[in-house]
């Protein structure tokens, strides 16, 4: 952590080895991220393969994971490696993580032997590319009306629907997807290069441009009996894949915020005007202070989570206070830094604005505010306000 704004000394209280992965995967960031991200966000276009086998070689493809080439660090070590991509830019936190913990999580957790051996050793080194897709054109925050169907031909599975918003979608090589069959929805890994199944790439994003977004179409897509997660049954197993994915975002969404920070407190502190560093007025230092007391707020909570879920004792809607309070707060944060950049606080020549429009898609994707809100709403009430 740089010196000034760890205000609360939390770097003594990670372990040398979650210090260290921090360090390598902020190099990484440093040297094969910042410099082109810029780039890659002007023109809509990210060599996600080529970073892929780079973060693969690093182990950071189903980090949390065991077995199959996956690294099995802490959840608090994935954390902060999620921090650290995401300092670089949120689009490539979501390459590593809709790889890790949606895609490969959901072969982990609920696919067979074979399934794992086929796909997660070359998803674990970036060789092969997962998508993960669960939301619809008509159906975003409310999966369960879902109409993407799978019946049952003879042995075989036949699938049709559509899915939208898919990340990484259009270089997939397999996508989890989740269907509804008449025993409930269920899930399957599909090679993307089945006969039916199409992915358009989606253009135009002013959001999470060093990420690629697609639309997958299913049309009379035949899969053999194999290819459904066996131990997939209902609507809690994406829910569960999920989960894994916005604890990811807890941490990452704090490395965005810390990166604007620090992007405004050296402008702050080299930018004159009326004669003195904007950082000597009153004003600014208000706004400063009170960024870095909500960033050291949201690294404590990321933290926190992390060590209950390396405890085994993280619930569900804690990950929601996580992920709620740490989107929420990074955002204010990206915009509050914006105004201290003035004028620069919208080029592209700074990272802050390309941060706060990455953050819209975050506050969104995995859940949005208002679903996070409804899920702590349902624990503190006993009641649900979904429907
Ligand atoms: C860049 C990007 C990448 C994505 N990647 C993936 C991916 O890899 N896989 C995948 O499956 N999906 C992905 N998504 C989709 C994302 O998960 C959905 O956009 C999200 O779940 C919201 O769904 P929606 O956009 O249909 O919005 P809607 O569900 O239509 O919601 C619109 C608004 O209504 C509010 N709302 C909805 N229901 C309620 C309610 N009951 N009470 C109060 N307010 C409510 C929402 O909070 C929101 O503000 C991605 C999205 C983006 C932007």
């Amino acid at each position: 952590m740089t010196a000034p704004l760890d205000l609360l000394d939390l770097d003594p209280s990670l372990s040398e080895e979650e210090r260290q992965i921090r360090d390598v995967v902020r190099q990484v960031v440093d040297d094969q991220v910042r410099p082109y991200v810029a780039d890659w966000y002007d023109k809509g276009r990210v060599p996600a393969r080529e970073l892929a086998r780079e973060f693969g070689k690093l182990g950071l493809l189903g980090m949390h994971l065991t077995g199959y080439g996956c690294a099995g660090a802490s959840a608090v070590a994935y954390g902060l490696a999620c921090q650290e991509l995401e300092a670089g830019d949120s689009g490539v936190r979501s390459l590593v993580s809709v790889q890790g913990s949606l895609a490969m999580y959901a072969i982990w957790r609920y696919g067979s032997e074979e399934q794992k051996q086929r796909w997660l050793p070359s998803m674990a080194t970036g060789d092969a590319i997962g998508c993960f897709g669960l939301t619809e054109p008509d159906h975003g925050s409310d999966p369960a009306s879902m109409t993407t169907r799978a019946r049952r031909h003879g042995d075989d599975w036949v699938l049709t629907g559509g899915k939208l918003w898919i990340t990484n979608a259009p270089i997939a090589d397999v996508g989890v997807i989740w269907a509804r069959t008449d025993s409930g929805v269920r899930g399957f890994a599909v090679p993307m290069d089945t006969p039916g199944v199409t992915a358009r790439e989606i253009h135009r994003k002013m959001s999470l441009r060093a990420s690629v977004t697609g639309e997958i179409s299913l049309d009379d897509v035949r899969l053999p009996a194999d290819a459904l997660l066996p131990e997939a049954i209902g609507l809690k197993a994406p829910l569960s894949c999920l989960t894994e994915a916005r604890y990811g975002i807890v941490w990452g969404s704090v490395g965005a915020a810390r990166d604007c920070l620090e992007t405004a407190l050296a402008y702050a502190t080299t930018r004159t005007q009326f004669g003195r560093p904007l950082a000597g007025f009153q004003l600014t230092q208000a706004k400063l202070a009170d960024m870095a007391v909500e960033l050291v707020k949201g690294q404590l909570l990321a933290l926190h989570l992390g060590r209950l879920a390396d405890a085994g004792r993280l619930r569900p809607e804690q990950v929601s206070v996580g992920k709620l309070n740490n989107v929420r707060e990074a955002l204010a944060i990206a915009r509050q830094c914006r105004t201290i950049l003035g004028a620069n606080g919208v080029s592209g020549e700074y990272p802050v604005m390309r941060h706060a429009n990455n953050l819209e898609s975050v506050l969104t994707y995995e859940g949005t505010s208002e679903i996070h809100q409804l899920v702590v709403g349902q624990r503190l009430t006993g009641l649900s306000a979904f429907a």
